[in-house]
């Protein structure tokens, strides 16, 4: 049996035709799946009965199990979804003080990469999550949120780990006849894979990419995520430069501020020569959300200090705001079940 959600449009028309069916029912079939979130062949009031049967046939939905929602006092739903195995991911569903929906997607079942101040990466790792387990996260929460506008690829796991299965879903995603989602409406996130990096770029896609940084200075990120120790800075700056030339697209740099480790004037005036390496750059300063391990967040009169430096010598940068603390739902504290 197929799983018929890991098809894009053009891949349904062949096995359809191949079922002797005509080419027009994978139009109305991808309809209901992608467009009317109708996981059920059952349901697909205008195919003739036997057109359903066959497909029930040769097809599958492996639509995961909802096992939790939680609601935190600002708003964001965090969702526990189990796959047929077992395995288990989060995904999480903020609303920002516009009103704008996002949703905060997961593309490995934990992460093997161990950042030390990450959930995801302090539980370890079970799996990648397929084409169907990753867009499914998306449409079970659309069911419910059909206004849901923008996507971020910052759940747990590191999307360049599972790459193919990842751009496939983004191109499902942002595909007309599939969710049509604006391309620049969705960002994903790595760790810093350079290979991966310079391959997103080849693919020419207006999605906003995120690296996360943390730190400029070797010996610190190595400390804090031990990826830098195959990738160093040097490699990830080749990489977001070959990105840059590539795609003329701007590349966010995310750091999470923690207390006495990043978060001083000498770390702030590293993270600036690593920037002005690029004209493209900007900085997300992302607030800690405490995951239980040795860390502490940096008091916002430190954040606005180090936000400060940044702008005085015209880097831009941001301060995000952090959402679902009293859920576990925050950046890095999703963590992961294994069966
Ligand atoms: N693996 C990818 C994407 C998932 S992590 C990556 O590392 O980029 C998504 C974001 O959450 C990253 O920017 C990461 O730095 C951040 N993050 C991880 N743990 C965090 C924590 N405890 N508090 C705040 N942000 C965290
Ligand atoms: Fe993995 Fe990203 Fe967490 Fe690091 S921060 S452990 S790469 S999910």
């Amino acid at each position: 049996m197929e799983n018929i959600l890991e098809y894009t449009q053009d891949e349904l028309r062949k096995d359809i035709i191949e079922l002797g069916l005509p080419a027009f029912r994978a139009k109305q079939i991808y309809l209901w799946i992608h467009k009317k979130l109708t996981f059920d062949f059952l349901l697909m009031s205008d195919l003739p009965q036997e057109v359903r049967n066959k497909l029930k046939e040769k097809y599958v939905f492996d639509i995961p199990n909802q096992k939790k929602v939680l609601t935190s006092r600002d708003g964001t739903k965090k969702y526990l979804f189990e796959f047929a195995d077992g395995c288990a991911v989060e995904s999480v569903l903020i609303k920002d003080a516009v009103g704008r929906k996002t949703i905060c997607v997961s593309t490995q079942a934990g992460c093997p990469l161990g950042c030390e101040f990450c959930a995801t990466g302090v539980a370890g790792f079970s799996r990648n999550l397929t084409v169907s387990e990753i867009l499914s996260q998306v449409y079970l929460i659309c069911l419910k949120h059909p206004e849901t506008s923008n996507l971020v690829f910052m759940g747990m796991g590191e999307p360049f780990l599972n790459y193919d299965n990842v751009i496939k879903s983004i191109r499902i995603l942002i595909s007309k006849e599939g969710g049509n989602f604006g391309q620049r409406k969705i960002t994903v996130s790595t760790c810093g894979i350079p290979d991966g990096i310079k391959k997103f770029a080849r693919e020419l896609l207006q999605v906003r990419l995120a690296v996360s940084l943390n730190s400029a200075d070797d010996e610190i990120r190595s400390k804090l995520m031990p990826v830098n120790v195959s990738f160093p800075l040097r490699k990830v700056a080749e990489a977001i430069r070959y990105y840059i030339d590539h795609t003329k697209r701007r590349v966010t740099l995310e750091h999470i501020l923690l207390e006495g480790v990043n978060d001083s004037r000498a770390d702030a005036e590293q993270l600036i020569l690593f920037c002005k390496q690029f004209e493209m750059i900007n900085v997300n300063l992302i607030p800690f959300n405490p995951t239980g391990g040795k860390f502490k967040a940096s008091a916002q009169k430190t954040a606005k200090f180090f936000y400060n430096i940044l702008t005085q010598n015209h880097i831009v940068a941001t301060i995000r705001a952090s959402k679902g603390g009293d859920i576990m739902a925050a950046c890095g504290q999703l963590a992961s079940s294994k069966k």
